[in-house]
């Protein structure tokens, strides 16, 4: 792991209270899909009692010239610095960490399960198999309450058609609260909703990602389909 200082080249809002941010990629920085950084405010205009450093996912690809997170805009002060830092601004960053990335065996299907905000490592993952062509067969179930809640919907829809061997299966648990049309699954990733798209549930690699509570649910409903605890491997954003 290594230190750096990065620019803030530019941000946006993807979704409901969701930020991107955009940073610049610093010279000789490598990765891999699914690791995540370090992001330290330097002399922010304002603190709280959590600390300038949080932990993100990298949601852009490798092959990207760019680093990209993206994270829901809640009230702590760290938020609301980086959402009013004048473009151009420098962020400590300190990584790459963490060994939530794809397995070789391309023989083994690769079956994704995020909800909101825990997206953020998968994405990077499926854009890089695509560049890279990868043999693997991947699955992303991805719920939200409403398509306006889902960061990088659009980009994970157009990736899926692009991508013969990436099967996007979205679904929406409050549709009654949304203004959009929505043709696509209902209700939280449960063991019908996996057995809908593939058979068998014991050949697949699973990832988790996202708040432990979702980390921990979606471990036990695994566990309880028979999927082996060694084929589960799970990212915990802790702070939510
Ligand atoms: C491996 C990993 C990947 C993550 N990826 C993402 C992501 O892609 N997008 C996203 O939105 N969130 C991600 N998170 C969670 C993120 O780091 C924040 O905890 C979360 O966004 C809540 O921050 P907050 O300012 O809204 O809340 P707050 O309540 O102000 O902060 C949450 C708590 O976590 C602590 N905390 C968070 N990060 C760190 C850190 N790096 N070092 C020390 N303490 C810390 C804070 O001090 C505080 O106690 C990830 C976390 C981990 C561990």
């Amino acid at each position: 792991m290594t230190t750096y200082q990065v620019r803030l080249r530019s941000r946006e809002e993807i979704a409901d209270r969701t930020m991107a941010f955009h940073l610049e990629k610093p010279a000789g920085f490598q990765f891999k899909p699914g690791q995540y950084i370090d992001l330290a405010l330097i002399n922010p205009f304002e603190t709280d009692s959590q600390g300038i450093v949080r932990t993100f996912s990298i949601a852009s690809a490798p092959y990207e010239d760019e680093l990209l997170v993206a994270t829901r805009m809640r009230d702590s002060a760290f938020k609301r610095v980086l959402a009013a830092l004048p473009l151009g601004t420098e962020l400590k960053l300190d990584g790459p960490m963490g060994s939530f990335t794809l397995h070789r065996n391309t023989a083994k299907a690769a079956v994704f399960l995020a909800s909101g905000i825990g997206i953020t490592p998968f994405l990077s993952i499926v854009r890089e198999a695509a560049k890279q062509k990868l043999n693997h067969q991947l699955y992303l179930f991805y719920s939200n309450r409403r398509p306006e809640d889902a960061p990088f919907l659009a980009a994970l829809q157009d990736l899926s058609q692009s991508n013969p061997h990436f099967i996007f299966i979205p679904s929406m648990t409050e549709m009654e609260r949304s203004k959009r049309n929505w043709l696509g699954e209902r209700g939280f990733i449960d063991r019908e909703m996996l057995v809908k798209h593939f058979c068998d549930l014991s050949g697949p690699i699973y990832y988790v990602a996202g708040p432990p509570a979702m980390v921990a649910a979606m471990q036990q409903m695994l566990a309880k389909a028979g999927v082996s605890e060694d084929d589960i491997r799970t990212e915990e954003f802790s702070g939510y």
